[in-house]
């Protein structure tokens, strides 16, 4: 029984350097799970074509992994400059929302448009303006309808669509944007796995994501992005609301004291754990692997940290989108995953509430499979719940091997800790489904003979199906 396979999974964010074709071949090859759209970015034609690519390359390798298309939802930025503007310190720089009217006033101060026509009224004289992840910090002094008129503090070079953070500032945007909307629309045509919606402030925000899906006909996997002061507040909320959490450490880091971050991300991971949702760390993991080929040992230690709470994804983002060595990140989070997974947990999943008489049998399926030491666990699913649920449970060592004859489901099971997804035709008789795993773990190399496996299956009882916990030796 192959024991030692990564538990962990690695998110990678597409881009200039990892969209080639050889390149995405070469970072699914290498083990990364799930690939991630950011749409900031990303244009629709460049959407359609790295999605493809990206499906023909594991068709290709044989290895189907998962895509999930991030949305920016309210978020705000500087609009396109001609060149980098360099910003110095005191001096007096404007945000535009009417460019035009600004442009007419015959002031000489140099400006950027911000992508938010409403911001005059959300922003006031002494609250802080943060440009580019924090990089560059300016003051409100005044405003106008046309204009927010502001003081350098921390100067710095603005690019193009530039990121901004107000904290503490509830902005009046909808969750869920045109941009969005469009995006998804691109997204749902092509047949991503899952969506992950930036800034959610609370559980609403999901649900608007989540009936605006239903309404296309689509059931992906709704992935909340917790960036802010007010997302933690109702942190409860949108977990128990969305399939999932990301914890978006850059701009959590901006709009909360950083101080409070290690707090708030072992907060999100216990709440996530404790009830059975997947959760994301995000951001900055390998941030100096960008332009150098091996981490800091910080950066080593924080992903450490994120695997021993046994987080279900690590995230990359700069890393693998504009990084120099896409490649040697991906070989860093695998074998410090690896390494740290061997050592053991912070088991926050020992407390989940268990909620059906269904869920307790996947305990003791669990538990089964702990006290035989490293015996797999095998799960026939065609909703995904009973992998999901495993997973949730995080047995000590076994593999999940979770069987489905869902091409789409086998992607999304993907987002999960643990769980080694295969498509299979299920048969109507459950006991040939089971004999045909089996064969084809074996064919894989995956189990051998003497093997035990706990098997999670339907056994026809008279006429009726009963749930069925058995323990089988590989022969
Ligand atoms: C983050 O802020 O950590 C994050 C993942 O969000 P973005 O989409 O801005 O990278």
């Amino acid at each position: 029984m192959q024991t030692d396979r990564r538990r962990t999974r690695i998110i990678f964010t597409v881009g200039p350097a990892t969209e080639s074709e050889e390149n995405l071949t070469r970072l699914i090859g290498a083990g990364a799970d799930i690939c991630r759209i950011n749409m900031a970015h990303a244009t629709h034609d460049w959407t359609r074509a790295v999605i493809r690519r990206v499906r023909a390359c594991s068709a290709k390798l044989g290895r189907e992994i998962a895509i999930m298309m991030d949305v920016k939802g309210p978020e705000i930025r500087t609009g396109d400059v001609e060149a980098p503007i360099e910003l110095s310190p005191g001096e007096v720089f404007d945000f535009t929302v009417k460019p035009e009217s600004a442009a007419e006033s015959g002031e000489e101060v140099r400006s950027v448009d911000v992508n938010y026509r409403n911001l005059v009224n959300d922003i006031h004289p002494g609250d802080t303006v943060l440009v580019d992840n924090g990089v560059i910090r300016l003051e409100v002094l005044e405003k106008n309808q046309a204009r927010i008129r502001c003081r350098v503090l921390i100067p710095g070079t603005l690019g193009s669509r530039r990121h901004i953070n107000l904290p503490g500032i509830r902005v009046d945007l909808p969750a869920l944007t045109e941009k969005d909307k469009r995006d998804l629309a691109v997204g749902l045509e092509e047949g991503i796995d899952m969506v992950a919606l930036s800034f959610v402030r609370d559980k609403a925000d999901v649900q608007l994501l989540r009936s605006h899906l239903e309404e296309c006909g689509s059931d992906i996997r709704v992935i909340a992005k917790i960036e802010d002061q007010q997302a933690v507040t109702n942190l409860d909320a949108i977990i128990k609301a969305a399939d999932g959490l990301m914890i978006a450490r850059g701009d959590l880091g901006i709009e909360c004291p950083y101080e409070e971050l290690p707090i708030i991300q072992r907060r999100a991971v216990k709440i996530c754990l404790r009830l059975g949702r997947p959760v994301i760390v995000a951001t900055h993991m390998l941030e100096s692997m960008i332009k150098a080929p091996v981490p800091t040992r910080a950066e080593v230690t924080d992903v450490a940290n994120a695997v021993f709470e046994q987080s279900d994804c690590i995230m990359l983002s700069g890393e693998t989108s504009i990084g120099d060595y896409p490649f040697d990140c991906i070989e860093v989070m695998d074998r410090i995953a690896r390494r740290i997974e061997l050592s053991g947990g912070a088991n926050f999943a020992d407390k989940i509430k268990l909620d059906s008489d269904h869920a307790k049998i996947l305990r003791s399926a669990v538990v089964m499979a702990d006290e035989l030491e490293s015996a797999g666990l095998l799960v026939f699913t065609r909703r995904g719940y009973m992998a999901r649920m495993i997973s949730a449970l995080r047995p000590r060592r076994s593999p999940i091997y979770a069987f489905t004859n869902s091409v789409p489901l086998q992607r999304q099971l993907m987002l999960y800790w643990g769980v080694e997804p295969w498509f299979l035709k299920l048969s109507a008789d459950p006991d040939t489904t089971v004999h045909a795993a089996i064969q084809l773990l074996k064919k894989h190399g995956r189990v051998k003979r003497e093997d035990k496996l706990v098997v999670i299956s339907n056994q026809l009882v008279g006429e009726r199906l009963i749930d069925s916990v058995q323990m089988r030796v590989v022969d």
